[in-house]
Order: structure tokens, then sequence, then C-alpha cells
């Protein structure tokens, strides 16, 4: 049984040096245990957090000298579970190695596929995330811009052409001229720029003459920073991956920027700026009611710093921006 096993922790780029190839004999199932044989390993982007000690921010790290993880279609080659028969292909985590043993119930039976290695793409996990942040949480809506990096990526090319058939204008970013000509002219995005050349801000731009109303936020870094200023009005960011930044999540050194995408990601936190003008209309009559009720109840308190006379309202003003006000500030001008 070959197996790649986590060498050593990575300082930034990985090397081949970090990676392990060793050879152990084919494990053998126990009762209720099944073993498989790797088909085909998935390998992803959160492979890289997995290397770090502390894991990508919600699963711990692999431990040195253990096998990577790695979601696999893997065939059942012997089985002592009577819910597998030898023969059948499984989704499965085998992680990076020919064999494994499963218990089962990390298992999905894929039935007869065409093409087995989709379970691990466009049909499996990545497939799966551009459709959910896209849809869920992007929600695009016919006519909006929709903005996508790693855009021939395994989830990127998937978003651009979910949102295509939701009817937005899809604007993709990818590495290098071809994969932005297959981006066009294959998978059908309005629009492809290559960020390895100079000057992406404006570019972005150009091809975004009406804002950006949905970005999918795959990499961060200078993509982040050009989408930001071509933002509108209630526009969604489902933060997906932040590829730019994983060689340098390590404790402590991450950017301020990083460790906010990082947090967001990983706690699964829904930010949201909001202007309380544009509530007025629905929410107010419901505010009114409700607080009345609750101070009539004694349930709110409300506390008032309350100055006396016009002209301490300079000095009461800068007081408050620096704290020395206690609670609402209001100015007593007459009785
Ligand atoms: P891809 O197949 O898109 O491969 C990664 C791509 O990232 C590269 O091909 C490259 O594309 C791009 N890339 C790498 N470094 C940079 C950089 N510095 N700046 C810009 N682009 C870069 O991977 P996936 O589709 O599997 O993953 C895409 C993103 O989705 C990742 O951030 C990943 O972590 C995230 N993800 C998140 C999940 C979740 O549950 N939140 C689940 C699955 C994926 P190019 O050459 O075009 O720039």
């Amino acid at each position: 049984n070959r197996r790649i096993t986590l060498a050593a922790r990575p300082q930034g780029l990985p090397t081949a040096r970090d990676f392990h190839l060793d050879t152990q004999p084919i494990p053998e199932p126990a009762d209720g245990q099944v073993l498989l044989r790797t088909r085909f390993l998935s390998l992803d982007p959160y492979m890289r957090g997995m290397m770090d000690e502390a894991g990508p921010g919600y699963a711990p790290g692999v431990r040195l000298g253990q096998p990577m993880v790695g979601g696999t279609v893997s065939e059942v080659v012997a089985s002592r579970d009577p819910r597998f028969e030898v023969g059948q292909f499984v989704l499965a985590n085998a992680g990076w190695q020919d064999y494994a043993l499963s218990g089962g119930s990390d298992l999905t039976p894929l039935g007869q596929m065409a093409r087995p290695s989709l379970a691990l793409g466009g049909l499996g996990m990545p497939g799966f995330t551009a459709y959910v942040g896209l849809l869920d949480i992007g929600e695009p809506k016919p006519g909006e811009t929709v903005v996508v990096a790693a855009a021939t990526g395994a989830v990127g090319s998937v978003v651009g052409q979910l949102a295509k058939l939701k009817g937005a204008r899809v604007v993709g970013i990818a590495g290098g001229a071809a994969k932005c000509r297959h981006a066009v002219e294959v998978l059908g995005f309005d629009a492809c720029l290559d960020h390895r050349e100079p000057d992406l801000k404006a570019r972005l731009a150009a091809a975004c003459p009406d804002g950006i109303d949905v970005y999918f936020e795959n990499v961060g870094g200078e993509v982040l920073d050009a989408v930001l200023p071509l933002l509108n009005l209630h526009a969604r960011i489902p933060v997906c991956g932040f590829i730019a930044h994983y060689n340098e999540r390590d404790a402590g050194t991450a950017d301020k920027r990083t460790q906010l995408l990082a947090t967001v990601l990983a706690r699964r936190v829904r930010m949201q700026g909001f202007i309380i003008l544009d509530h007025y209309a629905t929410r107010f009559a419901d505010f009114r009611r409700d607080m009345t009720q609750w101070i009539d109840e004694g349930r709110i308190v409300l506390v008032e710093d309350v100055v006396d006379g016009l002209e301490q309202a300079p000095e009461a003003f800068i007081g408050l921006l620096q704290g020395r006000n206690f609670g609402k500030v209001v100015v007593r001008v007459a009785d």
C-alpha cells in the first residue's frame, strides 16, 4: 500500500520535501469494515490548510507522519460489511494512498456513473460548493453582474455557468490567456480577465460598466482589491475561499484582511452592511410598537445624558467623541 504522508509542516508554499512516500502492507478488514482501493483522489485547496498544525479553521490539521487526507472514488475490494459488495464504487475519504479501511459510515455508494471522477468535481463537493454559494448566498438575478475568480477551476467554472443559467452577466478572472479563452469560448462567460496581466483594477472596471452585484470570493488578494470599488448597493459576497493567502495563514503572520476572511469563512459569519434610512418604510412602525410596550413594562431601560443650554452643544459633542457622555446625549435648549 503506497501512502503519501505529511513529512513536515510547510513554511509558505509546500515543497516536495513536506511529503513522504512509503509502502506498507495492504491492511485486512476487520468485522464490519471494508477494504477500499482508490480509483481517483481529489486534490483541493483546503488541503494546504490541513498541512498546518491548526488546520484550515474548521478541522484539525493532519498529524505528521499520517497520510494526507482527501476525498476519493474508491472500489470495494473486500467487504466484511453486508451493506457493501466487492466491485462497488463508493465516494470515500481514503486519503492519499492506494488502499484504506473504512467502517462504512463515511461511504456513499456511487451506483453506475459514466464518469465516476465527476463525483469529486462538478457532481461532488466543488460543484455543490458552487451551487450553494452562488444560488443560496449570492442570489444572482437576471441582468446582474457576477464576478468569479479561479474561473476555470473546479468551483469557479460551475459558479460562472450557473450564473449564466440564472440570466446574469458573468465576468471571470483567471491566470493566463488560455484559461481566459476557455472561460469565454467553452464555459460561456461574457468576459474573462487575466490576473497576471497588469492593471487588473482598470480592466475589471471596464468589464463591469454596471458595477458588480455578486462577487463569489475564491481568492482574496489583488482580485478583492479590484472588486471592492465596483461593488453595487446591496451586492452579495459568498465568502468561499481565499487561496491567494493560503500560504501565509500560519499563526501570527497573516495580515488583518486575511484574518478577517478566514474568520468569516471558518465561523460562517454573516456580515451585512446596512443604513437605517432604508428601513423606515418597512420596519419603523413595528419598532415603535414593540419598544413602547417594552419601555412601559420596564423591560428596556433608557439612560439619557441631558446637557443644559444650546451653548453647551459644542463641548458636549466633543465629549461624546471622547466618551465623556453617559447615555444618549440630548441638549435641553428651552423649557
Ligand atoms: P481550483 O480548481 O480553482 O484551483 C485553484 C485555482 O486558484 C488555481 O488554478 C488558480 O487559478 C487560482 N489561484 C491560486 N492562487 C491564486 C492567486 N494568488 N490569485 C488568484 N488566483 C489564484 O480550486 P477549487 O475550485 O477547488 O477551489 C476554489 C476556491 O474555493 C478555493 O479558495 C477553495 O478553498 C474554495 N472552496 C471552498 C469551499 C467551502 O466549503 N467554503 C469548498 C471548496 C472549495 P488561476 O490560474 O485561474 O488564477
